[in-house]
């Protein structure tokens, strides 16, 4: 297998993958969705709140706040050996809000929240949590915690994470001089045309719509557009909790866990 970065941030990594089949990215595609764990707000006690927002509203606006996320210094709650509910310093981070509109209506943001373990704070400081009239409190206590996307979407560490076939454009071999339908439309704007010839201008935008090739006039079709059934273009784009490269590094982790556990089984299984 061969991969080739195209794009890496800290919220964004695209890839191209070779020598792999769709079983294999869909695998690592559900498993960075549902499985890969990151930390979110999972209880609020409810100090003071004389907003006029329902204490339920704002610890559902405080559980889907993306926290930047440790896994290495953290266990999740199911296998933590504290085997506690309430959890422990291994498996919970305290987080509070003591927030006033002493002047006038004011917005509460994310950025006012303070956490006991500086590396576990919202990924963002701009995030709005509620507005406040004047004299009106929120005050509260929140226990963040790890979990999965697939027991809820606040505990899924990426906000995007698709593939696609690589896809393999052949421009019309010959000159098209009347005619510019396919590279007008397409709504990617992957053809262009140079010298009267049409040439690829962007072939990793090509979602592989295949209008250009159904609006050509010539039967058949001057130009073909086809995939390449080994290769795909993966794209993840973190919420901010983990780096993208983490989240895929964690999904083959699960990947590899799972197969052993499957392997484990069969071996079980009486002859
Ligand atoms: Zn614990």
């Amino acid at each position: 297998m061969k991969i080739e970065v195209l794009e890496k941030n800290d919220i964004n990594l695209h890839i191209v993958v070779r020598d792999a089949d769709v079983p294999l990215m869909n695998a690592l595609r559900r498993l960075a969705l549902a499985e890969v764990p990151c930390m979110a707000i999972e209880e609020v006690v409810m100090i003071e709140n004389s907003s006029i927002l329902q204490d339920e509203i704002i610890a559902h606006r405080l559980g889907l706040t993306p926290l930047k996320t440790d896994l290495d210094a953290y266990n999740l709650p199911e296998a933590c050996e504290c085997k506690s509910e309430f959890g422990c310093a291994q498996c919970r981070v305290t987080l509070t809000l003591d927030a006033e509109a002493k002047d006038g209506t004011r917005t509460v943001y994310s950025g006012e929240i303070v956490s006991e373990n500086p590396e576990i704070v919202p990924v963002s400081d701009k995030i709005p949590i509620i507005k406040l009239a004047k004299n009106q409190k929120l005050k509260l206590e929140a226990y963040a915690r790890l979990g999965i996307g697939k027991t809820h979407a606040k505990w899924q560490p990426v906000s995007m994470c698709a593939y696609k076939y690589y896809p393999k454009i052949t421009p019309p071999a010959e000159k098209c001089p009347d005619c510019s339908k396919c590279i007008d439309i397409c709504p990617k704007k992957v053809l262009d045309i140079k010298d009267e010839k049409v040439e690829v201008r962007d072939l990793l935008a090509c979602n592989l719509c295949m209008d250009c090739v159904d609006a050509c006039p010539k039967k058949p079709a001057a130009l073909a557009v086809e995939w390449e059934k080994n290769a795909f273009v993966m794209s993840i784009e973190s919420t901010g909790a983990l780096p993208p490269e983490r989240v895929l590094k964690e999904a083959t982790k699960l990947l590899a866990k799972q197969l052993n556990e499957f392997e484990e089984q069969i071996k079980a299984e009486p002859q």
